[in-house]
């Protein structure tokens, strides 16, 4: 019988900032916070729905998730349970003493994922993972749809057409239509600058938010962890 996929990124975010309000130790698996994490979970569009079981984050597996945040916590001098993954470490570290970032990134994750469709493979969920940014795979496929928006770059490309005469990178300055001539007409890709973190139901993105970037830089931005701004990887380029 297939194992319950490992716990992704999102959900230890989402279980992390329930264990800040709702301690293990004064409660149990019966707990509705825990119950509505729970069946929260079981909506992610994470995982490959035929890669679960039945028994998939049930309120007792939240709850044991929870029990593990515990022999991490400096706060509490019992032991916790062992089994807490080097991923629940490492979200531990990074969040402990960033509250206000955990709770953002909680809150993006739980307005977001609606509009997300759930992997249909196992094949895809691995190729949403190997994307994944550190704020998790249902904000990266938010920021990654954003940049795909037709509409949104067609306008961003036309306006800066019309101010510059050209699609240059705001990055390194490259311009396809130069280097490939007619074939690389029209072509460039766009970049969101906005913190994933920050992204909410609704925004509408400004133009003013969008970088024009070229395929190299793009890949530049996307591969620094959290992603850098295209002002940011400009600052960087030798
Ligand atoms: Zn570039
Ligand atoms: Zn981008």
């Amino acid at each position: 019988m297939a194992r319950n996929p490992k716990w992704a990124r999102d959900e230890i975010i989402l279980a992390l900032e329930l264990y800040f309000r709702v301690n293990p130790r004064h409660t149990s698996d019966s707990h509705p916070e825990i119950i509505a994490l729970s069946e929260l979970l079981n909506q992610l569009p994470i995982h490959a729905l035929k890669d679960t079981e039945e028994n998939f984050r049930n309120p007792n597996g939240v709850y044991m998730k929870l029990c593990n945040f515990l022999s991490f916590d400096p706060e509490y001098g019992g032991v916790g349970l062992k089994s807490g993954s080097k991923l629940d470490r490492e979200l531990w570290d990074e969040l402990f003493t960033d509250r206000a970032r955990l709770i953002q990134l909680a809150q993006s994750i739980r307005e977001n994922h609606s509009a997300i469709s759930r992997p249909g493979s196992r094949e895809e969920e691995v190729a949403d993972q190997e994307e994944e940014f550190p704020e998790g795979r249902v904000l990266t496929r938010t920021h990654k749809s954003r940049e795909r928006n037709r509409t949104l770059t067609k306008r961003k490309k036309e306006t800066v057409l019309t101010q510059t005469g050209k699609l240059a990178c705001e990055v390194c300055g490259f311009v396809f239509k130069e280097k490939y001539g007619e074939i690389g007409d029209g072509f460039a890709e766009c970049h969101h600058n906005k913190p994933v973190s920050e992204l909410k139901v609704g925004d509408k993105t400004k133009l003013s938010e969008l970088s024009i970037v070229c395929a190299n830089c793009h890949h530049m931005i996307h591969k620094t962890r959290p992603c850098l701004s295209a002002d940011d990887l400009k600052k960087v380029l030798i």
